[in-house]
């Protein structure tokens, strides 16, 4: 799903897709001149690697984000909660894709392991 970023006005539209068995949804609305906010979550099951054993598992993703589209050039500082939108549009797809690609790419723990270090990590 693809909009013009001078399309999307200050009343919130929503968004809802599904990528890898993870359904991607939310609003998104004009907080800007050259400014759209994403407000989205993440549900569904997705296939992780324990950092520890390396075996496969799958768990389910229950994680909202917010992010800033600007039709801009972002600045490094700035990127980690806002994608540029040089030629104009915003790619749901692509933001989507990139926040379950961030979500994997996270520390993760098989059931197992975590089971064993539940007792030697402090939060
Ligand atoms: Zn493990």
């Amino acid at each position: 799903m693809q909009i013009p970023l001078r399309k999307i006005h200050e009343s919130p539209g929503k968004f809802h897709l599904k990528e890898d068995g993870i359904e991607c949804f939310g609003t998104f609305h004009r907080s800007g001149r050259y400014k759209v906010t994403i407000e989205g979550k993440l549900k569904g099951e997705a296939d992780f690697v324990c950092d520890r054993c390396g075996n496969s598992f799958s768990a389910s993703v229950d994680e909202s984000f917010v992010l800033e589209a600007v039709d801009r050039p972002v600045k490094v500082e700035e990127s980690l909660d806002m994608i540029e939108c040089l030629d104009g549009v915003v790619d749901f797809d692509s933001v989507c894709r990139s926040e379950i690609a961030s979500i994997e790419s996270q520390y993760h723990l098989c059931p197992e392991c975590e089971g064993e270090e539940d007792f030697e990590i402090e939060i």
